[in-house]
């Protein structure tokens, strides 16, 4: 069997990007549940690309960052 932690790991980026089917989300997000460790290496994943997502966006005029956000475009 897979470990699990690996298996989630190989989602984590996936699930971020919210990209992920039905199915995995619920299994990574049962995985985060139950996993302490997955649980902070995902917490941290998260605020790294907030962080990263805010930088990006300070520097943006605020049009420019109007037109991305009504084109759905990640900034990352
Ligand atoms: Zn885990």
């Amino acid at each position: 069997m897979k470990d699990p932690c690996a298996h989630c790991e190989e989602m984590m980026q996936p699930y971020l990007d919210r990209i992920l089917t039905e199915d995995e989300r619920i299994e990574a997000e049962a995985h985060l549940d139950e996993c302490e460790y997955c649980r902070k290496r995902y917490r941290f994943e998260e605020s790294l690309r907030v962080y990263v997502r805010q930088a990006v966006s300070e520097q943006m005029p605020p049009e420019l960052r109007l037109k991305l956000a009504a084109l759905r475009i990640p900034l990352d």
